[in-house]
């Protein structure tokens, strides 16, 4: 049996990180102790895997350390010898050693690695920020994980596949890595592009004021001149073509709906069949609250019935409009709705994983200092970030999205992408479609392999 032993301060947050860590991620049972104790000690047979506890141990209010303790300064990396782990150090030191004592093989490692999967995982750091952007969010500027050039990298996976290496030494029975999964999502905020009158003049303005480009504002009146005889040349209507390159990946796929007004009598006259043809393609219709819904008990709820009743079962996936998210009220409010699993998590100008995580696992409400059964699955990729700095040209977009789609499958996880179904719309998107395809076109050769 594997016994994990920390220290007895701060025992829902402990809990909490050995169960992500070890039953959600690694997938091995074990025996939790408190003791009197200045380390964490994790024991299989003779083996024993010792981690430094450096974040918890010096506070006294178990109340107040949210707001009293503030992210580090400094970050440190340790490169275990003989070995392929590369640790990232939040919290202790990149310090690393092995020697025998009282007939155990020992490792003792440096690293916090309980306090430092803490601090990606419940998104603590954004609780603690005062800074916010221009639509109320966490700015990536501000997150540690860009700042130290570590956003690119799964941090707690590896941190798992590290503790995870020391099991297998120790003979302790550790499940193969799960298959990499592809997650196909799509967030629908318009279901159709040409609505009213104002979106046509909208785009037009665009295209001469800003694309100065006539050819296009006749070419798009005329399609909204066409607009009320057919909705099959609409540009938003790309679902047939979504669901189809979707299969061919094999990805689990996901439309997340804003149930604006406009949407749902869409929804509900000119586009029944929208649903019925996500179902056939064993996809998944999923939740998109609105710009408020983050911080708005009703609103969430409100929209929820109303996506819910057109639909006629009940929703339990989501992402919010705008990735406007507060820790942890948003998560608890999810919660509460009967959602299961949100996949907001991201920063809009970055690829990445703000979570540090790329497996599914269960928030944590750091308020209430209680696990949530509220999931969260990172998204990795929105189509979006493709128009901010380096990512200007698509060769260098590929090339770091490459870095990342490999970093999920290392370690078995998820590869989320977001792709609206209004980003091929041909006037602005034509240039940044070869990032869609290589992504797609990865998944689809992995699927044939
Ligand atoms: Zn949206």
């Amino acid at each position: 049996m594997l016994t994990i032993t920390v220290p007895h301060n701060f025992v829902p947050e402990r809990k909490y990180c050995a169960e992500v860590l070890f039953r959600e991620i690694i997938g091995v049972d074990f025996d939790l102790q408190f003791a009197d104790t200045h380390q964490t000690e994790i024991v299989a047979g003779k083996h024993k895997l010792i981690l430094a506890d450096s974040f918890w141990k010096p506070v006294r209010d178990e109340d107040s350390f949210l707001v009293h303790r503030k992210p580090p300064k400094l970050i440190d990396e340790l490169a275990i010898a003989d070995t392929s782990h590369q640790l990232v150090a939040i919290y202790g030191q990149a310090t690393h050693e092995l020697y025998s004592e009282d007939g155990f093989e020992c490792e003792f490692c440096g690293i916090d690695i309980f306090a430092s999967s803490f601090f990606m995982l419940s998104r603590w750091e954004e609780f603690v920020s005062q800074q916010t952007d221009l639509h109320g969010r966490f700015p990536y500027t501000n997150a540690l994980a860009y700042r130290h050039k570590f956003l690119h990298r799964p941090i707690v996976n590896e941190y798992c596949m590290y503790i995870r290496s020391f099991l297998q030494r120790a003979g302790v029975a550790v499940p193969e890595l799960p298959v990499a999964r592809f997650f196909y999502t799509s967030d629908i905020d318009f279901v159709f592009k040409w609505r009213t009158a104002f979106s046509w003049a909208k785009t037009v303005v665009g295209d001469v004021c800003k694309r100065r480009d006539l050819r296009l504002a006749f070419e798009n009146s005329f399609n909204f001149l066409k607009a009320p005889f057919s909705k099959y040349t609409d540009p938003y209507n790309t679902y047939r073509r979504q669901l189809y390159d979707a299969k061919k990946t094999g990805a689990e796929i996901i439309f997340y709906i804003l149930p604006s007004k406009e949407n749902i009598r869409f929804l509900s006259t000119t586009c029944t069949w929208l649903f019925d043809r996500i179902e056939k393609f064993g996809g998944t219709v999923g939740l998109h609250p609105g710009y408020d819904s983050h911080l708005a008990n009703g609103h969430l709820h409100k929209e929820k019935k109303v996506l819910e009743d057109l639909l006629g079962k009940k929703v339990h996936e989501s992402r919010q409009h705008f990735l406007r998210f507060s820790v942890p009220e948003t998560w608890s409010m999810l919660q509460k709705r009967g959602i299961t699993c949100d996949s907001t998590m991201y920063y809009t100008e970055v690829p990445g994983f703000r979570t540090g995580c790329c497996t599914e696992y269960s928030c944590y409400d750091i308020v209430y200092r209680k696990k949530l059964s509220l999931k969260e699955r990172t998204l990795i990729f929105m189509d979006t970030s493709v128009f901010f700095r380096e990512w200007q040209e698509p060769e260098g977009a590929n090339a770091y999205l490459a870095k990342l789609i490999e970093q999920v499958e290392r370690y078995g996880g998820d590869f989320v992408m977001l792709w609206h179904n209004s980003s091929f719309d041909s006037a602005v998107w034509d240039a940044k479609l070869p990032i869609y395809n290589y992504i797609v076109s990865h998944f689809i050769k992995k699927a044939k392999a």
